[in-house]
């Protein structure tokens, strides 16, 4: 089956794109359209074209499967190319979304029309590449440098309207897509209008410098970022076959680059995600309106991000003053989103009239899914969940937002455990995108597809973990911070083993992540464990030395590191590292110096064996879903691509060899994972 239907329209040959569901650029729909635009030059009848998509868009993107293989001929160039060169114009009808080669092969016609909500954009640079079929090189010749640099680095999508704001459609119809461009086609025929013929409108040095400045920043200084500004850049004194050649070579290489490799991977674990979902016939309870219990800081988080997803919302808190207290943290929180412009008064105003606040239980009868999220504490949240199960009404769900609590436990003091299970949320709640589903022992599928759709509606990158103390994040991240600390009593110190991470592109080292969560949170949950813990195991004392000292972190202007008052900057304090080289001392050791790869690689190892303890262990189903976790919940760089992903490149024998290392510098305690299941999932 053609992925190109044509037909004629008199004079005019429509192409159109019939690649179900999103109208991919793939070798056959490429070869379709060179076949097309060749026959349009040769046929006398015909006097114009329409390429346009079939269904629900045009194309939406590219086969990214086909990024990791040897590209097939004809390449996306080619195509374009032929269009420019045929005799006869070319219109670009969009729908739907026109997206990397998609827009791109719409910069390469002569004219484009869009129909009302249609997004375009070139996101080639969140996979690692740039655009490699011209983008680069006409977007500028259309809209200038510094525009094409904020649109091209960012990979961002805009709407219709703007782009004919900015000149990049011509016209912008609310329906008959079809019918109004072929109108327009028929008004050009005699014509060329080629992007090619345009030269770059000339812009301020500064202009550029600052435009080139802010996508750098906001793009991490990342390879792919510096090569997209440079091709810009080279469209204001390059000829354009010569802007051309050198971004096709640029795409070539990043291509095929590990950071693009990574970036894919993560593209296909978050594509993962929603699996269940799909291939389950279990249908999810609709919900309308979400109760949350305990309006601090995570409550009224996620209160906020269930207003921001169109649900009703009832906060509800035992203390009036926590409670308003949660109530202004989620109006301030709007008014800062007025003032910033990112939302309309009038939206905030539609936004508010779905929220509202109690203090009293019953109003939470009318609730379809009821989120706990009230003190860390299991006597509290026993009672608690006794006083939803009074009140809420028998369809509802439960959800508890606990991040170490037994689940299953929690559950068991409700009527009906099969409706309760976890909804972890990380904080800011409203803005991170991790959330960790978490199936107890008697969850009912309903309610596990119930979360699902509602992370999913919530704009969330939602995981399944099974009841597991820390379930998965929490779990690696604490694997992670103990290595350091090992590292700490061996020799480094917390800038050192900070800087290595933030270089490897860590958004925050461990250390400086401590002071500002506050070391008392660890430090509560390592005293309520003081008990079951195994003394024969390696134990660092260092960060229970801060504590004691009355150093929690930021909030009492002293934790790894100083704090002048009232500053987020932080600096070196002798005095810890005089703490560490004593607590080294006291346990015989003798401080050495770790390399910056040393302490990386222990990390990233230790990061992989908690992943596959993970795995065997049947906490995670999908291995993929740590790396998923890692970068959206915990600042791992995307780049890097998670520890399933390093874990495949590095390959069993030489990753079993690492841990057996890793496991000697370790010491006691230290459990090295069986790594046969990481490598069946991969
Ligand atoms: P918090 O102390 O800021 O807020 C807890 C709120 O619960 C308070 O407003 C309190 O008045 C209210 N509350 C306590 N007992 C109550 C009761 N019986 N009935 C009604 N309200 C009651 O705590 P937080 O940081 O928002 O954490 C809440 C939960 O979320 C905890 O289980 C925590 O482990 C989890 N969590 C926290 C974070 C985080 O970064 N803070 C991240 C993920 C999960």
């Amino acid at each position: 089956m053609s992925k190109i239907k044509i037909h004629h329209d008199a004079d005019v040959m429509v192409i159109t794109v019939d690649n179900p569901p999103i109208n991919a650029g793939s070798t056959e729909v490429r070869q379709g359209l060179l076949d097309a635009i060749n026959a349009l030059d040769v046929d006398r009848k015909l006097t114009a074209a329409v390429i346009i998509g079939g269904g629900t868009t045009f194309i939406a993107g590219s086969d990214i499967k086909e990024f990791s293989q040897p590209l097939m001929e004809p390449h996306l160039p080619l195509v374009i190319a032929a269009i420019e060169s045929c005799s006869k114009p070319v219109v670009c009808a969009l729908h739907g979304a026109a997206l990397g080669g998609g827009f791109e092969l719409a910069l390469g016609c002569d004219a484009r029309i869009a129909l009302e909500g249609t997004v375009l954009g070139l996101p080639e640079v969140t996979l690692g590449i740039i655009p490699g079929a011209g983008g680069t090189q006409r977007l500028p010749r259309l809209i200038g440098v510094e525009k094409s640099i904020e649109l091209i680095c960012t990979g961002a999508r805009i709407k219709a309207d703007l782009a004919l704001q900015l000149g990049i459609v011509s016209q912008v119809v609310k329906t008959d897509l079809l019918a109004n461009a072929l109108v327009l086609a028929r008004s050009m025929i005699g014509t060329k209008n080629r992007i090619r013929d345009i030269a770059t409108p000339i812009s301020a040095p500064e202009a550029i410098a600052s435009a080139s400045q802010k996508a750098l920043k906001a793009g991490k200084n990342r390879p792919q970022v510096q090569k997209a500004i440079e091709m810009v850049c080279n469209s204001l004194v390059l000829p354009i076959d010569e802007g051309l050649s050198i971004e096709r070579n640029v795409f070539q290489s990043l291509r095929v680059s590990s950071e693009a490799k990574a970036l894919r991977h993560q593209f296909f674990s978050e594509r993962k995600l929603f699996k269940a979902l799909s291939e389950s016939d279990t249908k999810a309870i609709e919900l309308s309106q979400i109760a949350v219990i305990g309006a601090g800081t995570m409550g009224s988080g996620i209160a906020m991000a269930c207003l921001n997803a169109g649900y009703a919302v009832i906060l509800l808190d035992q203390h009036e003053a926590a409670l308003s207290n949660g109530v202004k943290r989620v109006e301030q929180y709007y008014e800062s989103r007025v003032q910033g412009g990112k939302i309309s008064p009038a939206q905030i105003c539609e936004l508010l009239q779905r929220f509202s606040h109690a203090s009293n239980w019953e109003l939470i009868a009318s609730a379809d899914l009821i989120i706990e999220a009230v003190f860390e504490d299991i006597e509290v949240k026993h009672e608690v969940f006794k006083k939803i199960d009074r009140y809420a009404k028998d369809g509802a769900l439960l959800a508890s937002n606990t991040s170490y609590l037994d689940i299953d436990a929690i559950a068991e003091k409700t009527k009906n455990p099969s409706r309760v299970f976890g909804l972890h949320f990380f904080s800011p709640a409203q803005i991170m995108k991790l959330i960790e589903i978490i199936r107890c022992k008697k969850t009912s599928p309903a309610a596990i597809a119930t979360g699902l759709g509602f992370a999913k509606r919530l704009g969330k990158m939602p995981i399944i973990s099974a009841n597991s103390f820390g379930f998965i994040g929490n779990r690696i991240y604490a694997a992670y911070r103990r290595q350091c600390e090992f590292m700490l009593e061996e020799g480094a110190y917390p800038e050192q083993i900070d800087k290595a991470l933030e270089d490897y592109g860590f958004a925050m080292g461990p250390f400086a992540v401590a002071d500002l969560s506050g070391l008392d949170i660890a430090w509560g949950m390592r005293k309520s464990l003081a008990a079951s813990r195994n003394p024969a195991h390696r134990y660092v004392g260092i960060p229970d030395s801060l504590c004691l000292a009355g150093r929690l972190g930021r909030k009492t202007g002293a934790g790894y590191y100083l704090y002048a008052e009232g500053s987020n900057s932080k600096s070196i304090d002798p005095i810890v590292n005089e703490m560490i080289d004593s607590a080294s001392r006291a346990k015989g050791l003798t401080r050495r110096s770790l390399s910056t790869d040393e302490i990386v690689e222990r990390v990233l190892l230790t990061m992989i064996n908690e992943t596959a303890h993970l795995l065997s262990e049947n906490v995670v189903t999908q291995a993929s879903d740590c790396d998923v976790a890692l970068v959206n919940g915990y600042g791992f760089p995307r780049w890097q691509g998670g520890p399933t992903f390093i874990a495949s490149e590095m390959g069993q024998e030489k990753l079993d060899q690492g841990l057996q290392e890793l496991a000697l510098a370790s010491g006691p305690g230290f459990v090295i994972a069986n790594t046969d299941m990481l490598f069946k999932s991969l």
